[in-house]
């Protein structure tokens, strides 16, 4: 969520949809809706809020299809529930988890399984904080080398001096500030390759342009010719 925002519970017809709204210095109201169907507006700073309501409302029907494009695609994930036999993403891919017991903790990927050892099998709280540990590990490894190899791609950035965090993100799969700190989402390591690579070019271009403009998009394109596919298919992957 854009910080400052306020979540209202709006009224479309028989569904009540929470609408995340916050003000900004810009001339028109701008909704997006999210692949995990929340939806977020932002509106001209000073706009009254019923005002800001009644446009959210007038376009309800472009809310609803965009919810409901993102529904069919994608249901929302079930439950996790960690224990064997449940599938869990890296890379794009589906891993079957065995949970074992064993007497120290640990994460192994070999083939089709994701093998968890841990003390009890049962305490599926030690399963999921083993499993989170290991995203980590291997996000700080992966995002790391990648943003790397992409810096060295993006001849006008390449002298800047990149800080680089990883986050477990809500609403976006990265951000990057005017000091140039890019943070990237832990859960792009459960998307292909192609898609990490996607998120990052496209911080990295809001190093020279902050926004989202034609000159951007030119310079993401000339970096990235593919990125509208590539961006396409991590919509997809909702966490
Ligand atoms: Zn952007």
């Amino acid at each position: 969520m854009i910080p400052g925002s306020t979540t209202y519970a709006l009224q479309f017809g028989s569904e009540t949809i929470p609408v995340a709204v916050c003000f900004r210095n810009q001339k028109r109201l701008s909704i997006t809706v999210f692949p995990n169907r929340s939806v977020q507006a932002i509106a001209p700073a000073g706009q009254p809020l019923e005002l800001v309501h009644e446009r959210i409302r007038r376009r309800r029907k472009w809310i609803a299809k965009q919810r409901s494009f993102f529904q069919r695609f994608h249901p929302l994930p079930e439950e996790r529930r960690y224990i064997s036999g449940e599938t869990h993403l890296y890379l794009g891919r589906q891993y079957r988890l065995r949970v074992r017991q064993a007497a120290n903790t640990g994460v192994k990927l070999l083939g089709p399984f994701l093998y968890i050892n841990v003390p009890d099998p049962q305490d599926t709280k030690t399963v999921k904080n083993a499993l989170d540990a290991w995203y980590v590990l291997h996000a700080k490894k992966l995002l790391k080398e990648r943003l790397g190899i992409l810096t060295k791609v993006m001849k006008p950035v390449q002298t800047m001096n990149i800080k680089f965090q990883i986050k477990n993100m809500n609403k976006r799969w990265g951000s990057c500030t005017k000091a140039g700190l890019i943070t990237l989402n832990i859960n792009l390591v459960k998307t292909p390759l192609s898609c990490i690579e996607y998120v990052i070019l496209h911080e990295l271009c809001h190093l020279s342009n902050r926004e989202h403009d034609s000159e951007f998009f030119k310079i993401l394109t000339r970096a990235m010719p593919d990125w509208q596919q590539r961006k396409q298919k991590l919509n997809m992957f909702i966490f």
